[in-house]
């Protein structure tokens, strides 16, 4: 069994959190809060972690509504990755996680309300914080000084208790599992295509760069519209 597995079934949260931060490169609170509200949401719904070759009954989806840190902190817990296709991006702006169990659709959501944590942090580190990550104004020391504070901060809030999130029952309507298609070349650029995001013109297939077409990107901003001529 993998380390990880055997580290959430456990609830070995300093393990995880070790876990994370290997694959996050460092620990800050939005991290932390995605594991925290993955173990809540998992054992709320009473599932594990995704076991990917397992059957339907054992199979989770994590649909999480912002691509901050706290995604990267679901994915390490939950195992639904973006690789994986067990991770959907709604792009709400949100700080939350609804836990999906394939086989009913039933799921719970856990939202946290980033207010709520403004009394974990202290006056120095709001301070910092504007400084270095609002305003790009912080020297190197700051920064280092900042990552300090952060990481102490974000550990506080590994055993946040339940009543810091707002947890609820949710129904989800159901989502299909990734389709496999085929590939076809673009007439214009050679290069393989997913069947559905291949545009005709004239009977030619056209990828939808080479089209001319609309195509979207997931981006700090969250879903956008890339320019046409953009490459
Ligand atoms: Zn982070
Ligand atoms: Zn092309």
């Amino acid at each position: 069994m993998l380390q990880i597995n055997r580290l959430v079934r456990a609830r070995d949260y300093e393990g995880i959190l070790s876990y994370a931060k290997e694959f996050h490169e460092h620990v800050c609170p939005y991290l932390i809060l995605g594991i925290r509200a993955s173990m809540i949401a998992m054992e709320e719904l009473g599932v594990g972690r995704l076991d990917y070759g397992g059957s339907v009954d054992e199979s989770i989806l994590a649909i999480v509504e912002n691509n901050s840190c706290f995604a990267d902190g679901v994915q390490v817990t939950t195992g639904c990755t973006f690789g994986n296709n067990s991770l959907i991006y709604v792009d709400l702006g949100k700080i939350a996680l609804t836990l999906v169990r394939r086989s009913d659709w039933q799921g719970v959501r856990v939202y946290i309300d980033g207010e709520k944590l403004e009394k974990y942090y202290t006056p120095e580190t709001t301070e910092l914080f504007d400084r270095v990550v609002k305003r790009r104004e912080g020297t190197d020391e700051e920064v280092e000084r900042l990552w300090q504070l952060w990481e102490e901060t974000a550990k506080k809030m590994l055993y946040l208790p339940r009543r810091e999130f707002k947890v609820e029952r949710v129904k989800v309507e159901p989502i299909e599992h990734a389709p496999i298609f085929e590939s076809v070349r673009c007439a214009k650029c050679g290069e393989l295509v997913m069947a559905t995001k291949v545009i005709y013109m004239e009977g030619k297939p056209f990828c939808l760069k080479c089209a001319g077409e609309r195509y979207y990107a997931v981006t700090g901003s969250g879903i956008v519209e890339m320019r046409k001529d953009e490459d």
